[in-house]
């Protein structure tokens, strides 16, 4: 059994030593101004990365609390809020609006297809809606949503703000909140931004602040923009304790981000990512998400006939790999695989070769190397 074992699942991913090294940094005191500047660095940093012209909120909390962030934010109880669903976590939105007290309308798409955007048309000229939901890509399909062409057809509805879930996008599929006419982003530190998990960070645009002043007093405390916003402008100042280490992670994480740049950053994944879909489909595998609506940072993938699902990762974490069940009705038929983040060839080899090898011990015959060279067929295109 190998003892070192690499996260493949669709996040947490893996982490680079210079981003562990912030983690175990001796820890300084939030108003110390060296920790200051850091933070103010980082607020800046992602503003810029993701185009974003209003106000960003790295703060401490996994992604779920950013979504409720994002619906505390932008609309009142009554408000009628439109969610688009490409699974799981698109679903996740429908609990936390409907607890929160907003009306909620929904459409969904069967998994592995998307809602086509002229249902959204559609649905958009019924009635007005003070924000749409959208999961830019949902982890539970690996499917990812239009987001250019929602955000276009969305300046035909100014009054509807455009909510994005990036947390299994931001940092490995393309993103720009200008170009993509986008609201509120929102990602978490453990996806593509290849940072332990325990920080969110939501960007809201000029217009989503405005709502926010719109609503005067809402009822969350912890996620109101109004607490955050003398501290994002001037991180001297207290509301809540940051968490210091995580904002050097993250610091760390957007450095690398930058020098990379984002769209070679977003290429990247897609060139792996399409080649590693090929390699699977060599192998047998079945991948949920339609061809055009795939996501470059993960995979759901349906097993090949006779392969059993317990039995399947079991050896993947024999030969070094943690890979995640499915979910729903897709539990015990598929797994899913992530691949984003700061990884590099030798994720893929080890990854393709485990799975080559796993597949043999579930009884199916697999030349050794197949899997490998159809990911570098696919590579040189
Ligand atoms: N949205 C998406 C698309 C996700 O993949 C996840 C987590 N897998 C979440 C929201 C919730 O994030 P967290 O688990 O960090 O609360």
């Amino acid at each position: 059994m190998k003892e070192e074992k690499i996260v493949a699942i669709p996040g947490p991913t893996p982490v680079i030593e210079a981003i562990r090294q912030e983690m175990g940094r001796e820890i300084q005191a939030f108003g110390d101004p060296r920790f200051v500047q850091d933070y103010k660095d980082l607020i800046q940093g992602l503003a810029e990365l993701l185009v974003c012209d209003g106000q960003v909120f790295p703060l401490a909390g996994s992604g779920t609390l950013a979504m409720e962030m994002a619906v505390a934010n932008s609309s009142r109880p009554g408000d009628e809020l439109l969610i688009v669903s490409h699974g799981f976590f698109g679903d996740r939105f429908i609990d936390i609006c409907r607890r929160k007290g907003r009306k909620v309308d929904i459409i969904s798409s069967e998994w592995g297809r998307i809602v086509p955007v002229e249902e959204i048309r559609a649905q958009l000229d019924r009635k007005p809606y003070k924000a749409i939901l959208v999961t830019q890509v949902d982890t539970s399909t690996g499917v990812r949503a239009p987001v250019e062409a929602i955000g276009e057809l969305l300046q035909d509805y100014p009054d509807t703000l455009y909510i994005l879930d990036g947390v299994a996008a931001t940092g490995g599929e393309y993103t720009d909140m200008r170009t993509m006419k986008i609201d509120i982003l929102f990602t978490g530190s453990q996806k593509a931004f290849g940072v332990p998990p325990g920080m969110f960070v939501l960007w809201a645009n000029e217009k989503a602040l405005q709502r926010r002043q719109e609503l005067g007093q809402i009822s969350e405390y912890y996620v109101d923009y109004q607490q955050w916003l003398p501290v994002m402008k001037d991180p001297a100042r207290y509301f809540a304790t940051p968490a210091v280490n995580l904002v050097w992670a993250m610091k760390k994480a957007m450095e690398i981000m930058r020098a990379e740049g984002m769209e070679a950053r977003a290429s990247r994944h897609r060139i792996y990512g399409q080649a590693l879909q090929a390699a699977f489909e060599r192998l047998g595998f079945r991948i949920l998400a339609e061809k055009d609506h795939r996501t470059a940072t993960l995979s759901c993938l349906i097993y090949p006939e006779g392969v059993e699902d317990t039995a399947f990762r079991a050896a993947m974490y024999e030969e070094g790999m943690v890979i995640a069940g499915a979910l729903a009705d897709y539990a015990g038929r598929a797994c899913r695989i992530g691949h984003m983040g700061n990884i590099d060839d030798s994720y893929f080899i080890r990854l393709l070769s485990a799975v080559e090898k796993s597949l043999n011990i579930c009884g199916m015959a697999v030349q050794p190397g197949s899997g490998l060279e159809a990911f570098k067929e696919a590579l040189k295109g």
